[in-house]
């Protein structure tokens, strides 16, 4: 059960990358925060944003404008001038665990790493006590350590990327598209590993993600993201059983159905329609308005705010005014 304090604020934070024809605006003020020992996740297409905001928590960039805070402590710089406690308390998992690992490592050199780069083992034993120890806990056998990633299947060497990340004894884990270059099976099996370690470690994740499957498996709350900013945010369930925003209906009524059931709740009224616009040059108003099968006068010219519609919920979008929506 997720605890009620945040680990993690994000506060207005906008990223703008310049280039010689332009600005772009990646991450356009957004803010969120993340509770100690919940799954918090991020959704939108590619080019919404979601990569660059979990990469700026990382520390792999930093924001042009706003804060985040981990455990009280201001992180808006890069990971290089980080508090050494900042960098081993927050770790990513990568989406390709065939790129992220080094090929020409040993699976114990690999995993060990973290434990002596934080100076968590005295010596060679102890080293090989604790990569077997980590091994088990993403559920492999201790002798894959003398494997490389080669030699590996996609679910396997996503486990040792997930050890990994569990030798720096993180409190907080980035998991950037975790399942999205494995199998049915080995998603299935990574999921709920994820979730059993989640329980039995405590730990936060920020799920970054354009799979919403995995989003209503492991995730507590979501924030649906669209060119640069936040416009639906709020507790898993809610937004899948009353999803407001005409975008969020667009990305559930894309979504891949398994159960009859599920395909009954599926919004029938936004089909997916056009490409996302542009960072670059995004539309005024509700960035959405080129695309939204309800778009109104308004919405070309003024951004929407962020409204609470229920408690918990909230949508950026003028079909829903100041006063709770009843659905
Ligand atoms: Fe559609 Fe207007 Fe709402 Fe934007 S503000 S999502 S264009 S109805």
């Amino acid at each position: 059960m997720a605890g009620r304090d945040p680990i993690l604020r994000v506060e207005r934070v906008k990223k703008y990358f310049k280039l010689s024809v332009g600005t772009v605006r990646a991450v356009d003020d957004v803010s969120f925060d993340v509770r100690e020992g919940e799954t918090f996740a991020l959704v939108g297409e590619s080019g919404s944003g979601k990569t660059t905001t979990g990469y700026m928590i990382m520390g792999i960039y930093a924001p042009t404008s706003g804060r985040i805070l981990y455990k009280g402590t201001d992180i808006s710089v890069p990971a290089h001038k980080r508090p050494a406690w900042v960098k081993r308390e927050i770790q990513i998992v990568f989406q390709d665990p065939g790129t992220s690992l080094n090929p020409a490592k040993y699976v114990k050199d690999i995993v060990a790493l973290p434990l002596v780069v934080n100076r968590l083992v005295e010596d060679s034993r102890e080293i090989e006590e604790r990569v077997a120890r980590l091994l088990e806990a993403v559920e492999l056998p201790p002798d894959i350590m003398y494997r490389k990633p080669r030699d590996l299947g996609g679910g396997e060497k996503q486990a040792v990327a997930i050890a990994r990340a569990l030798a720096a004894e993180p409190r907080f884990i980035v998991l950037d598209e975790p399942t999205s270059a494995l199998d049915v099976s080995a998603q299935a099996k990574i999921v709920s590993l994820l979730m059993r370690l989640q329980r039995e470690r405590r730990l936060s994740y920020l799920l970054i993600t354009h799979d919403l499957s995995i989003v209503r498996n492991i995730a507590t709350r979501v924030a649906v993201m669209y060119l640069g900013k936040i416009v639906e945010i709020g507790p898993v369930e809610k937004i899948f059983k009353n999803p407001l925003h005409p975008y969020t209906r667009m990305l559930l009524a894309a979504a891949p159905v398994i159960l009859r059931e599920e395909e009954e709740l599926l919004p029938r009224d936004v089909i997916p329609v056009g490409e996302i616009p542009s960072a670059m040059n995004p539309p005024p108003g509700c960035r959405f308005h080129t695309r939204c099968p309800f778009v109104m006068d308004e919405c070309r010219k003024i951004e929407p705010k962020l409204l609470e519609a229920e408690p918990g919920h909230y949508v950026s979008c003028h079909l829903y005014k100041e006063q709770p929506v009843s659905q």
